[in-house]
């Protein structure tokens, strides 16, 4: 009967005056005024008194702090704070309460969910009360919290199978469910599908926990809206959700219900003053296909996951073998940049920025290289996507903003002519709430003049969080830094929508467009409005990836006076771009080719497959360990004696410590030949890789025979490899 009770005990209109077993009026007092106006009512220790007669509750406002809830709605029985403990504590803390009716003490811990939604640890000691007859007539109790969340060590000892802010089930959960319903139904179909809110890390830092969680509650509200059973809907980590997907019939139902999720999820969520859009990315795995634990099926949907791209069919990306290539490749990447940033592996280059008419350097950016003690230099672009897909990109951030803080000061110092620095700063970091103060203390600290900081953010990163960013933007130009939108031209922005970044001072075409401009009317064109709105909208601007003479005159022909690229300089170690900001100016590189690719350094000839060719790749060895990953499709651009290229939108590693096998046929001749990755280029959409075989001499022989036969059926010899 008690365990009903405290169940459920909402029922308590029912009392019953005449029992004569209240709280006498006295203890009452001292309940109310004595124990609970000092120290306890100050904290969050709880002391309780319940009389069973009467089915009322008396308690100290230390509920109030603990739980959130008015005290008086556990006074009238408005609330009761069984309902309160955490689903999963439930058995036991029932269980323990039971020993109360045979008048025993209890003393036991459980968590209860507050009214924010955070979970709190608690210790609770109980004493029963019993009459002559050994009935129980009152219970008085005492509650103090031990712990909550955040001071506790390791959230998920404390959390082993729920997320404190919603209750829902976790990463564990989810695998208990999937290896009990290989018990019950071993052979269906089902798919695991994880929905990741791309901008919701970190956005407790800019709005407060209390608004973070007034958010999931809508999201989740619209995923509840699609009768998804919330006993399938899991939260994996503060962004992602995962959803189990029992009796499958195929895999284009799980697709089907990613893509109205997406519909549903993609409408803002308005929020105070703000308006917030959070841009969704899924991943699918299916079991049979894809895994046969519940760790592997969901390993490989965030595997999924992290190919899902930005717009379109793209956000959505089932699990396919080759992915895992790419994984293991990320995982590697992580684990060894973490331990660059301990080890100073990190360094800075300067690519200046050039007035074209005087050829003076007015300023730099900053581009961050990994030295790599085995690999040696790696770009940017080799490293900075995967940084970007965990924490790491903050670090490196933060490394950076000190770093060029540092030698702006250095500079200053020495009486160089410093000019000012550019820094890219990912979009991502901008969500968390500190980074204005941040860098106003580091120029702070540096004692730096602040209009010698710029910094590029992309023009994507602007378009999502708009409001979030400009108010980051905002914040920090007060102190007098200046912004550029870096990539211009490559996001979706249109005029109105510009109209409202007065708070940018510079616009940034991208290179790609200037790459064209020598050869495409139309994109030409578009240069030329750019640089219009620019003006129009009282914007400097500036062109980056300018490489011959013909896009510098064209530039500053139609007024874009202010370059940047490989026709003045690439970007230089420190000590080498302090030379040049002592000389003051720069002259372009007229005549020579700023083409950095590598050649064929065996000289073979090579054979071009102007619609390419459709070959295969796999993973032999990493570091000397072999590997068996699965076969992903390439598209040869051209074959020699030497090695490939080819062209695919999986990202490898360059170097030698993967070893690759490749797969294609010429003249119906098929060959499997192994080489590693010497170069890799990005494109649009994808990589472009050259490789070198590791094939012996009858190998090559035989290649190098076959690819003579294709060439005089194409009768296109051509010297120039890799073009
Ligand atoms: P981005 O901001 O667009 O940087 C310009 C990239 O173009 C640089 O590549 C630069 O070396 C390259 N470049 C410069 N002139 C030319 C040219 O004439 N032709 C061609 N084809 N390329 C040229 P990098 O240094 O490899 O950086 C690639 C991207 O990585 C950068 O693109 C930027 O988005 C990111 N990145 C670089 N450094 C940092 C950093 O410190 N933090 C963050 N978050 N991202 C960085
Ligand atoms: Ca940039
Ligand atoms: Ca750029």
């Amino acid at each position: 009967m008690l365990k009903e009770i405290f169940m459920r005990s909402k029922k308590r209109n029912n009392t019953n005056a005449n029992s004569g077993h209240h709280l006498r009026q006295e203890e009452k007092n001292t309940l109310r005024h004595s124990h609970f106006s000092g120290f306890f009512a100050k904290t969050n220790v709880v002391i309780w008194s319940y009389d069973f007669l009467t089915d009322r509750l008396t308690c100290s406002s230390g509920i109030e702090r603990l739980t959130g809830y008015r005290q008086s709605d556990f006074e009238t029985g408005k609330r009761v704070l069984t309902d309160l403990v955490l689903e999963e504590d439930r058995p036991g803390y029932e269980e323990k309460r039971y020993q109360l009716n045979k008048g025993e003490n209890i003393h036991h811990q459980y968590r209860i969910v507050d009214a924010s939604g955070a979970i709190k640890l608690v210790e609770e000691f109980i004493s029963p009360k019993m009459d002559e007859n050994q009935r129980l007539v009152r219970l008085d109790g005492f509650v103090v919290e031990v712990a909550d969340s955040s001071d506790h060590g390791n959230p998920a000892d404390l959390f082993p199978f729920h997320d404190p802010a919603t209750g829902l089930g976790n990463r564990r959960m989810l695998e208990t469910k999937i290896a009990s319903y290989f018990q019950e139904s071993p052979k269906k179909m089902f798919a695991i599908i994880l929905i990741q809110f791309d901008k919701l890390k970190g956005i407790s830092e800019y709005l407060g926990v209390k608004n973070e969680y007034k958010l999931l509650k809508i999201l989740l509200g619209r995923l509840e809206g699609m009768n998804i059973p919330t006993d399938h809907l899991y939260r994996m980590d503060s962004s992602v959700f995962g959803l189990f997907l029992p009796k499958i019939r195929n895999e284009e139902e799980p697709k089907k219900i990613a893509k109205k999720m997406i519909t549903n999820l993609e409408t803002p969520v308005p929020l105070d003053d703000y308006e917030f859009l959070f841009p969704v990315k899924i991943g699918i795995s299916f079991y049979p296909n894809d895994g046969s634990t519940g760790d592997e099926l969901i390993n490989r949907a965030e595997i999924a996951l992290n190919h899902a791209g930005n717009y379109g069919d793209d956000r959505i990306k089932t699990y396919i073998p080759a992915m895992n290539i790419e994984a293991r490749h990320v995982f590697q990447m992580e684990m060894e940049l973490r331990k660059a940033i301990r080890q100073n592996e990190l360094t800075l280059m300067f690519q200046p920025k050039v007035n074209a008419r005087n050829h003076a350097i007015i300023g730099a950016e900053a581009l961050i290289r990994w030295i790599h003690p085995d690999r040696g230099l790696i770009p940017a672009d080799q490293f900075i996507h995967i940084a970007e897909k965990s924490e790491l990109i903050d670090d490196i951030g933060d490394w950076v903003l000190g770093q060029t803080c540092k030698i702006l000061a250095d500079w200053t110092k020495r009486k160089l002519p410093a000019v000012p620095i550019s820094i890219n700063v990912s979009p991502k970091r901008f969500l968390k709430g500190d980074y204005p103060g941040l860098v106003r203390n580091v120029i702070r600290q540096m004692g730096i003049n602040p209009e010698l900081l710029e910094i590029e953010i992309t023009e994507t990163s602007l378009m999502e969080n708009k409001e979030i960013v400009t108010d980051t933007i905002r914040q920090i130009r007060q102190f007098g830094i200046k912004f550029a939108l870096d990539d211009f031209g490559t996001g979706f922005s249109s005029i109105n929508y510009l109209k409202e970044f007065r708070t940018i001072d510079t616009l940034k075409i991208d290179k790609s467009f200037i790459a064209r401009i020598d050869e495409d009317p139309q994109m030409s064109a578009i240069v030329k409005s750019f640089i219009l709105l620019a003006k129009g909208l009282g914007m400097n601007v500036i062109a980056e990836g300018v490489e011959t003479a013909g896009q510098l005159k064209f530039l500053t022909d139609n007024g874009c006076n202010i370059v940047q690229g490989f026709l003045y300089s690439k970007p230089l170690p420190r000590t080498d771009f302090e030379h040049l900001l002592r000389e003051g100016e720069i002259r372009p590189n007229i005549g020579i080719l700023a083409n950095i690719m590598e050649n064929d350094r065996r000289g073979y000839f090579r054979v071009n497959f102007p619609s390419r060719k459709e070959g295969w790749l796999t993973v032999k060895a990493v570091r000397g360990k072999s590997v068996n990953a699965g076969k992903a499709t390439i598209y040869i651009k051209n074959i020699g004696g030497g090695g490939l290229c080819f062209v695919s939108d999986l990202n490898l590693p360059a170097g030698d410590q993967m070893i690759l096998a490749f797969g294609f046929e010429l003249k119906s001749d098929p060959f499997v030949l192994d080489g590693h990755i010497i170069w890799k280029k990005k494109l649009k959409k994808g990589f472009e890789y050259g490789v070198e075989f590791l094939i012996d001499e009858n190998e090559r022989a035989h290649l190098i025979k076959e690819l003579n036969q294709v060439l005089v059926s194409q009768k296109n010899l051509l010297s120039d490899p890799f073009k």
